[in-house]
């Protein structure tokens, strides 16, 4: 029997002894037990996901640009502390078409992403060498939405030719996202939003250390986006998204959390794709710098400004 179903269990049979003061503390103390279990049973499911290799890539995230319109405070790809950086889209297309061969095109989701992938000035093009090269794939576009009601036609014309989801993150900002369903509408793209619309949008700090005396297994293993928000980026894969993009936090604060060969596979030389599946599977030397269970989530939203730029303690414990 599953701990849910023993859970649920327990809970049916507890009216029937609702008198019996003693069974009934016990059934709540067991079903405190139980649920701590439970708890234990799913950190370590995943943390076994964690280090398993994906049978084929679930996911790639691809940041075109490294810079954002929105600076949110603790955004988890740096890009309040990037210089304007855009991706060529020359250097995409080859790092699709290896990754296609490598793959045979099996990757279920494709994010293009940055920064605020609008800013670039040739966006659809990745979207269109992504459709080139993965035609099976699902493709979204995420994006802050702020240049979505300024988008020309030919934005609207090339996600719907290249069955692109619209997947914008719904922050607290003055969108007329009804103009932008409308747009979906008329040119058939599917939209939805990438958070859960429901709950206030929050930000997590994730707690960089900068000595790096963390335990690197330790802290892969119990990361979220271990193996899990896998990053694309200048022919290299990386296991998660902080690694290709911490370059910008240490230029702007002048830090040196050293980024090696060895915290990513370069897709040229990878002679196979379970090569590169399996090295994303493991512990990388930069996991030293996570302090993982010192992760804050749930942190108010908010965004940097001129008159109150970032600061080192959005990322970092120091
Ligand atoms: S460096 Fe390691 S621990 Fe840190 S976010 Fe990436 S995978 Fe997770």
């Amino acid at each position: 029997m599953r701990f849910g179903d023993c859970i649920r269990a327990i809970k049916k049979l507890r009216p029937a002894y609702r008198n019996a003061r003693l069974l009934r503390e016990y059934c709540e103390r067991l079903d405190c037990a139980l649920g701590h279990m439970h708890d234990q049973v799913d950190r370590l499911e995943k943390q076994v996901d964690r280090l398993t290799p994906q049978a084929s890539l679930n996911l790639v995230e691809i940041n075109i640009v490294s810079h954002c319109n929105l600076n949110c405070r603790s955004c988890s790809h740096f890009s309040p502390l990037a210089e304007e950086e855009f991706l060529p889209v020359e250097l995409a297309e080859l790092d699709f078409a290896r990754l296609a061969s490598l793959s045979c095109g099996d990757v279920r989701c494709i994010h293009i992403m940055g920064g605020e992938p609008l800013l670039h000035p040739r966006c659809c093009d990745f979207l269109r060498h992504a459709r080139r090269h993965f035609p099976m794939s699902t493709i979204r576009l995420v994006t802050n939405g702020i240049l979505l009601p300024s988008q020309p036609d030919s934005f609207w014309s090339c996600l719907s030719r290249n069955l692109i989801e619209l997947s914008p993150t719904r922050y607290p900002v003055d969108i007329d996202w009804k103009y932008v369903k409308d747009k979906c509408s008329e040119y058939r793209i599917p939209f939805g939003f990438f958070n859960n619309t429901d709950i206030r949008k929050t930000m997590t700090r994730f707690t960089l250390d900068l000595t790096g005396r963390q335990d690197p297994r330790t802290s892969f293993r119990d990361c979220d986006c271990a193996n899990n928000t896998v990053v694309l980026h200048d022919g290299r894969m990386y296991p998660c998204e902080i690694i290709p993009t911490v370059r910008h936090f240490n230029r702007y604060f002048d830090e040196e959390m050293e980024v090696t060969r060895n915290d990513s596979i370069d897709i040229y030389e990878a002679r196979s794709m379970n090569e590169i599946l399996s090295f994303l599977s493991k512990p990388v030397p930069f996991c030293r710098h996570c302090n993982v269970l010192n992760r804050v989530r749930g942190i108010e939203w908010e965004t940097a400004s001129e008159c109150s730029p970032p600061q080192m303690s959005e990322w970092a414990d120091y």
